[in-house]
């Protein structure tokens, strides 16, 4: 194996990409990094101040005084640990909307390639193989159907005790899938180079089966 792997992990909302890459980098015991939980925290903070992610200057004023960052595995928003406030239902839809903002993406994508650069990593989320690390040493494009991923985020929601409509969570994943797809900068495609997995009807451990496959056959 190199000394340096760079495992990037790309797919739509639901696919497992972050269950999965936080499997792997306990294996591997390297980083995992969530790009995905970067641009919630910046959506927390948009929602938090009142700051309109359509204006230009009151958005390149927020972000000049904003750090994402990782520490012990959490994400960070300015020093303080984030993770409990950034997967609410209005995060989800802030972070999907402001997402495609460029000034947004280009500040993320700067921290992600910094921390990818001189240490091994498994970082997920929609831009990493065609993007953020265009010449990572592995890359892996996981997909389901938008009907799984919603019988699964349907499964969470009946875990806590709350009940959905089914038929609504799978619209409002075509809504995000079509968003990640269809905008003008760094949309969520798949990689030339990517091996494609789909985790419609594998469990979590042959999907982890078949991800380490891969890695071993390209990082040798
Ligand atoms: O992966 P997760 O659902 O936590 O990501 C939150 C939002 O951030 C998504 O709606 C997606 O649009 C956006 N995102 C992105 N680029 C990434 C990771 C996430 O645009 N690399």
């Amino acid at each position: 194996m190199k000394d340096i792997i760079r495992i990037a992990i790309d797919g739509p909302a639901g696919a497992g990409k972050s269950t999965m890459a936080k499997l792997l980098a306990k294996e591997m015991g390297i980083e995992y990094i969530d790009t995905g939980a970067m641009y919630r925290a910046v959506a927390l903070k948009l929602l938090r101040s009142g700051t309109d992610y359509n204006d230009p200057e009151a958005l390149a004023a927020m972000l000049k005084d904003t750090d994402v960052d990782f520490s012990g595995g959490q994400v960070m928003l300015d020093g303080e640990p984030v993770e409990a406030f950034i997967r609410t239902p209005e995060v989800s839809e802030t972070a999907s909307a402001s997402s495609a903002v460029l000034a947004i993406r280009e500040k993320l994508v700067a921290l992600q390639r910094a921390m990818g650069q001189r240490k091994s990593v498994v970082m997920d989320g929609r831009d990493i193989g065609t993007n953020v690390l265009k010449d990572a040493e592995c890359k892996i494009y996981l997909d389901a159907s938008p009907r799984v991923r919603a019988e699964r985020r349907a499964k969470e929601l009946a875990a806590k005790g709350l009940p959905c409509d089914i038929d609504a969570v799978e619209a409002d994943i075509r809504q995000r899938d079509f968003r990640d797809m269809h905008r003008e900068h760094n949309p969520l495609a798949k990689a030339e180079d990517a091996a494609v997995i789909d985790s419609s009807y594998l469990t979590i451990e042959q999907v982890v089966s078949v991800m380490k496959a891969v890695i071993e056959e390209r990082c040798r």
